[in-house]
C-alpha cells in the first residue's frame, strides 16, 4: 500500500515539472517528441538519419538519456546540433526534473524541434510525462511482432510507432502485418512510419511528417 502512495508523490511531483518544460515548448513553438523504445531498436540510428535528412535546415536540440555512457552523444556530435548529455547512472527512465535540468542548457528561442531519446525500455517511460508533445515508440523487426501486446501501457501511450530495420524482415521472425495489427488493436490512433537506417526507406516520410508538426513562429 505505502509503496503505491509513494509512486504517486514522486508521479504527481514529475507531472507539475511537466508541466512547466511543456509551457517552456508551447512559448516557444518547439514541437518536442520523446523517443522510446527497447535497447537495440535504432532510436540513436533514427536520430542520425533524421540530423542528416535535416542538414540544418530545421533546428534542432537533442537530449540524449543514457545509463551509463555518452557513446550515443557522441554520435550526434558529429551533426553540429546543440546536444545535452544525460546519464541516469543505473536509473532505467528520464523524468521530468531531469529534462528541466537539461533545459537550461539550450537556447530553447533558436530552436524549432526537440529530440529526446529515452532510456532503452518500455516499461516506465510509459508513466514519465516529461512534458513532450508527444511519444513516438519505436519497435524493430528484429524484436518479433508481439511487442505491443508485451508492452500496452507504451503503445497506448505513444502517438507515433516506427517500425525499424524493415530491411531485415526477410530474415527475421516478424509478420509487419500482425505487428501493425497488434499496435492498431491498443491503440487505433497511432500513426505508423515504416524505416530502415541502412537503406533509407521510409525516412523522407517520416522527416516531412516532423516537418508539418513544428508550429509557425
Ligand atoms: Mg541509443
Ligand atoms: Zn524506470
Amino acid at each position: 500500500m505505502s509503496v503505491i502512495t509513494i509512486e504517486r508523490k514522486v508521479l504527481a511531483k514529475n507531472d507539475e515539472i511537466a508541466g512547466l518544460n511543456r509551457e517552456l515548448f508551447r512559448k516557444n513553438n518547439i514541437f518536442a517528441f520523446n523517443l522510446v523504445s527497447s535497447p537495440g531498436s535504432g532510436k540513436t540510428s533514427i536520430l542520425e538519419r533524421t540530423l542528416e535528412y535535416f542538414n540544418g535546415k530545421v533546428k534542432v536540440a537533442v537530449i540524449e538519456g543514457d545509463v551509463q555512457t555518452d557513446l550515443d552523444a557522441q554520435r550526434i556530435a558529429k551533426y553540429n546540433v546543440p546536444a545535452v548529455q544525460i546519464v541516469t547512472r543505473g536509473g532505467c527512465h528520464l523524468d521530468a526534473p531531469l529534462i528541466n535540468d537539461a533545459l537550461k542548457n539550450i537556447d530553447l528561442k533558436s530552436i524549432q524541434l526537440l529530440i529526446i531519446e529515452n532510456v532503452g525500455n518500455l516499461v516506465c517511460p510509459a508513466n514519465y510525462d516529461l512534458g513532450e508533445t508527444l511519444k513516438i515508440v519505436v519497435a524493430s523487426t528484429t524484436e518479433g511482432d508481439d511487442k505491443p501486446l508485451k508492452y500496452p501501457e507504451m503503445f497506448r501511450n505513444a502517438s507515433v510507432l516506427i517500425i525499424n530495420k524493415i530491411d531485415l524482415l526477410p530474415y527475421v521472425n516478424c509478420n509487419i502485418e500482425t505487428l501493425k495489427h497488434n499496435a492498431l488493436r491498443i491503440n487505433p490512433r497511432l500513426i505508423i512510419f515504416e524505416t530502415s537506417c541502412a537503406t533509407n526507406a521510409g525516412i523522407t516520410d517520416w522527416c516531412d511528417w516532423i516537418v508539418k508538426q513544428i508550429p509557425p513562429r
